[in-house]
């Protein structure tokens, strides 16, 4: 399972490089695209199409690839191959028929957008694709709701405005929306704002509906594992002092509450920078 790049040629490992090189054969979403990225690096290993499509007869034939000895590479048109992407049915295919799956580790628009998000939730949840008809997208974010995490989502150009519409309806204006369009392309851009002015936002130039997407709303404020009146505490000492050093307002508001010191300076930090 090889990692390829989302954009930028030259995403790509020393280790996918050298691997594409040794393998028999590359198992590729699309076989022009792949081809286009091959040659860039100068790869000559046939290919052969494994899409959602036709994953079961592509697979069987990547089997009997393997049964005759030969290195299979398996890549998708960009990133992790298998992450809301085909590959992960020939995967569990390939182990069952006694091989090994080896992964590559690389390029994954998730990934690339969280670590330049600013989101400092401790967790997150990967959603991918919501569903295309709008009630099931609806239905699907009122159940992510009462989640306690920040949740990531991909979408699509086509899709961007009435996504980010629903989400901006359904979830609490409190929390923080990132934008995360083009990662690694020449118009790459990554914006931070609270979820209730987004759809403004993007309406406010066609160019910010262009391209691929990562969102990433920010877990709600309001749900915290602190009890309600540790966050009640906390939140009034950051407000009415914005000069009190952030481990001391968590230092007076444990004191106050009881809550734990530690947990609630967590807690101020994603407070202060949700803020921001
Ligand atoms: N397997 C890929 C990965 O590892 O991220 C994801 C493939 S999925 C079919 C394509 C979606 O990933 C796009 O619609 C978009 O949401 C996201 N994506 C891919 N490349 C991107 C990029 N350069 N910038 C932002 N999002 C991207």
């Amino acid at each position: 399972m090889v990692a390829t790049p989302l954009g930028n040629l030259a995403d790509i490992t020393l280790r996918a490089l050298d691997i594409l090189r040794f393998v028999d054969a590359v198992a590729c979403e699309d076989t022009r695209h792949a081809r286009r990225f091959l040659d860039h690096h100068g790869i000559r290993a046939a290919t052969f199409a494994l899409h959602e499509h036709n994953e079961q007869e592509a697979t069987a034939k990547l089997i009997d690839l393997l049964g005759q000895g030969k290195a299979v590479a398996l890549i998708s048109d960009a990133g992790t191959p298998a992450i809301s992407d085909p590959g992960a049915r020939a995967v569990a295919v390939v182990q069952a028929a006694g091989f090994q799956v080896i992964p590559l580790p690389g390029p994954n628009a998730m990934a690339t957008a969280l670590s330049a998000s600013g989101i400092t939730d401790p967790h997150f949840l990967f959603v991918g694709f919501l569903p295309s008809k709008p009630q099931a997208r609806r239905a699907e974010i009122e159940r992510l709701k009462d989640i306690d995490a920040a949740l990531v989502f991909y979408e699509a150009p086509h899709r961007i405005s009435e996504t980010v519409a629903d989400l901006a309806a359904l979830l609490e204006a409190d929390r923080q929306l990132v934008v995360a369009r083009e990662l690694t392309k020449l118009f790459e851009q990554i914006v931070r704002l609270p979820l209730a002015e987004a759809p403004g936002w993007l309406a406010g130039d066609s160019n910010r509906q262009r391209g691929e997407f990562v969102l990433i709303v920010s877990a709600s404020a309001q749900r915290s594992d602190l009890g309600g009146e540790a966050e009640r505490v906390l939140r009034l000492l950051l407000a009415e002092l914005p000069e009190l050093p952030t481990k001391q307002a968590a230092k007076l508001a444990a004191e106050i509450t009881g809550a734990a010191k530690n947990e609630l300076y967590q807690r101020a930090l994603a407070i202060k920078s949700d803020a921001r």
